[in-house]
């Protein structure tokens, strides 16, 4: 199956080949509940990646550790095979080896898949959402085991959401679920089964997935994040309407200076009590605040002060700082809540991901070397 979506990102400039690249090693995004990892970004843009997104997903790609293969299988989709065999992605095989609790263990893609979206996102989501997520996981996943960007462990990846993904083995979903295990691993099964063997791709090759519990109004884009340019990771609206996350945050002045000094040890304040948002990005995102005369990027007061998002106004009432955030993660690829919105009013996975990740394609795996 091959859909190709209807917007373009149109980012591929000089130097964009660069930050391609370097996106591909990262791919891990923050995510508490619902915010996925870019790993591949992080020793790049450190600040880019705090957590405190999300609940529901996370994700980055990992080491590949050579593993034994399933040869020359092929996906068994009834969309598999559409074209020429060029029209896919050749994985050599379809085991992962994922780090769990330290030890290296192997298990089919697709199994691994059905962990991940359970522990991404509540079972009680619409199912067309769930398996846009199974679809961005599994993208997620072979692009560590292809990409440039390795799991810390050295495995293909792990279950450590600040690495790779969020993970929630059998034993966990029967303690968590109880008596519903049954039917709610089946339901996570069957949304994965909608997606078996696709991964999103630009250009033929796996995307960076990234992915965020909640944006608010919009989306956040690669470049006011991460600091460069994916052209398929633009900002674009999301839908969430009432279900986007958010909330408010207050501080006395000396707790923030004292929390923010421990991000930011070089700053100097000068106890006006004062907070005033310098700059917002393309997104509406904060970028620059001026908070009692010093200069402190978003994301730093973010990291600092574990708000929501950068997507925040800041006030002085009653002598105390309050953040207002909307949303929930760093906001780059597809909104977990958004998806949900727009599954519930109708969409389907593919229109989900076409959404969140404009300009790229569904394409089938290929097992076998
Ligand atoms: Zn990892």
């Amino acid at each position: 199956m091959k859909r190709r979506n209807e917007k373009r990102g149109g980012l591929f400039a000089p130097g964009a080949l660069c930050a391609l690249l370097a996106a591909l090693m990262i791919l891990c995004s923050a995510k508490k509940e619902r915010e996925t990892p870019l790993p591949e970004l992080l020793p790049l843009v450190p600040e880019a990646w705090m957590n405190g997104g999300s609940a529901r997903s996370a994700s980055a790609p990992a080491d590949s550790l050579p593993s034994p293969e399933a040869p020359g299988e092929t996906p068994g989709g009834a969309e598999a095979a559409e074209g020429s065999p060029e029209d896919g992605v050749r994985l050599g095989s379809r085991f992962v080896t994922v780090s769990i609790e330290g030890k290296p263990v192997r298990m089919e893609l697709e199994d691994y898949t059905v962990h991940v979206t359970a522990g991404e996102m509540p079972v009680s989501a619409e199912p067309a959402a769930l398996a846009a997520q199974a679809a961005a996981a599994r993208t997620f996943t072979v692009r560590r085991i292809t990409g440039s960007a390795k799991c810390r462990s050295g495995c293909d990846v792990c279950t450590d959401a600040g690495c790779c993904q969020a993970y929630k083995s059998d034993e966990e979903l029967r303690a968590l679920w109880g008596e519903k295990y049954e039917e709610n691993i089946e339901k996570i099964r069957a949304a994965v089964r909608m997606t078996e063997g696709l991964v999103l791709t630009y250009q033929g090759e796996p995307i960076s997935a990234a992915y965020h519990s909640s944006s608010g109004e919009r989306t956040a884009s690669a470049l006011e994040v991460f600091s460069f340019a994916v052209p398929y990771l633009i900002s674009v609206e999301s839908p969430e309407g009432a279900l986007a996350e958010g909330g408010v945050a207050r501080f006395t002045f000396a707790e923030a200076e004292a929390l923010i000094k421990q991000e930011m040890p070089e700053a100097e304040f000068d106890g006006s009590h004062s907070v005033t948002v310098l700059g917002r990005s393309e997104s509406g995102r904060a970028t620059v605040v001026s908070f009692e005369g010093a200069d402190v990027s978003a994301g730093t007061l973010r990291r600092a002060l574990k708000l929501k998002s950068t997507a925040f106004t800041a006030e002085v009432e009653d002598g105390e700082l309050v953040f207002t955030c909307t949303g929930y993660g760093h906001g780059v690829g597809m909104s977990q809540t958004g998806a949900e919105a727009m599954a519930a009013a109708g969409a389907d996975f593919s229109e989900i991901l076409a959404h969140y990740y404009p300009g790229t394609e569904l394409e089938k795996l290929i097992f076998g070397e």
